[in-house]
This record gives structure tokens, sequence and C-alpha cells, in this order.
């Protein structure tokens, strides 16, 4: 049986760099704000992947009020999302994620940002897909206040 996922997450951007994104730093002035390191991208995995076996989301397994998770890596939190579905018997087939943002380009990251999220969700590369979309100047991501991730995973 096959299930599918969906997830997504914004966070405002503040002064100061680097941009953590993906599990990796990309060179910016501006950073994502959150309780923990904020990667939208890896928070909209993680609910898709907790979607997928109807597990709860992100918020349930790692609240916001919990002081251990300040500042927290999310490529943590993300490796213990997989370890929850390995642990059920799930393997992931392959995920795709769109990130919304006006700056900075990120296209000249997505090989490292793919080869990032291949390891730490155990998967080929070819099974990760990443995709960037500007807003047209639209909203708070359009203004550069905010970046955004829309994420899916399909899961057997
Ligand atoms: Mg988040």
């Amino acid at each position: 049986m096959s299930r599918v996922g969906q997830g997504w997450d914004i966070h405002r951007l503040v002064e100061g760099g680097p941009l953590r994104l993906a599990g990796v730093d990309v060179p910016f002035d501006r950073s994502l704000l959150g309780h923990s390191d904020a990667d939208v991208v890896l928070h909209a995995l993680a609910d898709a992947l907790l979607g997928a076996v109807a597990a709860g989301d992100i918020g349930t397994h790692f609240p916001d009020t919990d002081p251990s998770l300040r500042g927290a890596d999310s490529a943590v939190l993300l490796r213990q999302v997989v370890a929850l579905l390995q642990a059920r018997g799930h393997s992931i087939e392959n995920v795709d994620v769109t990130v919304l943002a006006e700056r900075p380009k990120l296209g000249p990251h997505f090989d490292r940002m793919r080869r990032r999220l291949a390891d730490l969700l155990g998967v080929a590369v070819e099974r990760v897909s990443l995709k960037a979309k500007s807003t047209e100047g639209l909203g708070a991501v359009g203004r550069g206040d905010a970046i955004a991730a829309l994420a899916v995973a399909l899961v057997s």
C-alpha cells in the first residue's frame, strides 16, 4: 500500500545570516526566525512524512513549548521522523518540495540541498525533488518578509 502525505510551513525572515534551508547554510543577509532553527523545508517534509502515516504533525512530536527544542537543529528532528516511519515498517518512495522565496536565488544551492535531504531521508538523491518559486512580489513572501515551503511525500 502506498500512502501520500503533504506538509507546509512558513517562517519569518529577520536580519542576519546565514539562511538555514533544507539542512544547509545558504549565504544570505537574513535568516528564518523560529523556536527551532526554523528550517521551513525540513519542517514541511517532516509534516508530509508524518501525514503519510497518519502519525500527527511536527507540533505534536516537537512542541514549541519544549525548552529543549529552542534553537534545535531541524535535521535531528527530521531524522527522528524518518526513524519513526522505519520503526513502523514504512519506506520513503519519493518527496517533492517547493520553496516559496523572493530572495535569495536558490537554484545554485539545489544540488547541495538535494544531497543533504537524501542523506537525512535515507534515500537516493533521484527520489528527492526540489523546486523554487517566487510569489511575484505578493504577500509576506513577496515582500521578502518570509520563506515558505510545500512538500509531498509518498511512503510505502
Ligand atoms: Mg516550522
